[in-house]
């Protein structure tokens, strides 16, 4: 059977933090069971599509899927279980925010099947959390985390944020040095991105937040690099660490461009070469008359497909195979971007290595001006 994975969003919160432009939205208890429903009935009316596929790994992102009550999420993983073949050794990972998980549900989640969850944390200290709008402190997070642990999860990421407002490089030590004394199997460590429409955006163009600089920047990644590498952790993706053996095995499917069918408010979905998603429109989403919820379906051009091949996989610290390219597209790499890649090995921003292209530490630096090159065709 051929591996498929599976994204299912949950567009709620408890309440939105000041950086965030997810598809997520605060105050919306009362729809929970109505969008469980629309959910469930897309899972389940969509399986006749995809009979030939083996699901590898299932993801629950959004949002705060744990804001959902128990049964909200073990009727969503029924629907999976009826409807899917799933590999016995399938990835499910759950997302969660402390402050919506108690022992009890994530008890309940574990023996729904789901074998891995993921945390935002974000930052240690308390005056961080609070000016970036998180609704968890510190003591609720640790106390959260030793609960996923109670409950039997053996796999757990938590993600992290440099480059927060007043944080200095004294403030992200302590929150790595804080975070791996827990031992969790992965971490995720992204720098803030002011994104337009969030309050954080209207806050800094009215000069009311101070960021730390590019160079503070630079020296937090460093730093995280070289604590991380200290304790054992596998620096595998330009953010991402893991222990050995438990990198994300399905982020890892984005990065290396294979199939994923999206469920829920606003899904994306790769099959092959159609992209498409489910509509941003919750109203529609929750119609129980609608005939279908997907908008925009795109044959991707083969010039894209290249492209994003070749930025999400120099994404990856171990870069790009190039018999991976050629099994994907029936083209040597080098007849589609033999120019490029001379010129970012010559600048020292990729190098090539037992029959594979990677960014250099100067590439990682500058990874988005390199992936821009790919984009040229
Ligand atoms: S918890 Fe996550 S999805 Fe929800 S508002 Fe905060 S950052 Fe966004």
């Amino acid at each position: 059977m051929k591996p498929i994975s599976i994204y299912i969003h949950i567009p709620f919160c408890k309440s939105k933090c000041l950086y965030c432009d997810f598809p997520s939205f605060a105050n919306m208890e009362k729809t929970y069971d109505t969008y469980v429903q629309a959910l469930v009935l897309e899972i389940t009316s969509k399986a006749c599509h995809y009979k030939d596929l083996e699901v590898q790994t299932v993801f629950i992102g959004g949002g705060t899927p744990t804001v959902l009550p128990s049964d909200c999420i073990l009727k969503i993983m029924e629907a999976l279980k009826v409807s899917y073949t799933i590999a016995s050794d399938a990835e499910i990972t759950i997302e969660s925010n402390p402050g919506t998980i108690e022992l009890e549900k994530l008890i309940d989640i574990r023996k729904s099947g789901i074998n891995r969850i993921s945390m935002g944390v974000q930052a240690w200290q308390d005056t961080l959390l609070k000016k970036i709008g998180r609704i968890h402190t510190q003591a609720e997070f640790v106390e959260g985390y030793h609960l996923a642990r109670q409950a039997g999860f053996d796999n757990i990421n938590l993600d992290l944020m440099f480059t927060l407002p007043t944080q200095t490089l004294e403030d992200w030590e302590e929150t790595l040095e804080n975070i791996i004394r827990l031992k969790p199997e992965h971490l995720s460590t992204y720098s803030l991105i002011i994104e337009e429409g969030t309050p954080f955006y209207n806050l800094y163009n009215e000069n009311k937040i101070q960021l730390p600089d590019e160079i503070l920047d630079r020296e937090m990644y460093y730093k995280a690099k070289e604590i991380l590498k200290q304790n054992g952790y596998i620096h595998y993706e330009i953010s991402n660490f893991a222990k050995p053996g438990h990198e994300s095995r399905h982020n890892i499917v984005y990065w290396k461009q294979k199939e994923y069918i999206g469920f829920g408010l606003g899904a994306h979905s790769y099959t092959g070469k159609t992209r498409f998603h489910n509509t941003y429109d919750m109203d529609k989403y929750l119609n129980p008359t609608r005939y279908d919820c997907v908008e925009d379906i795109e044959i991707s051009d083969i010039y894209d497909e290249y492209a994003e091949y070749m930025f999400l996989g120099l994404r990856l610290i171990e870069g790009i195979f190039i018999s991976d390219f050629k099994a994907k597209f029936s083209q040597d790499i080098y007849s589609v971007y033999g120019k490029e890649l001379e010129e970012c090995k010559k600048r020292l921003l990729l190098y090539e290595n037992n029959g594979h292209v990677a960014l250099t530490s100067l590439g990682l630096d500058v990874c988005n001006g390199v992936f821009e090159k790919f984009l040229i065709k």
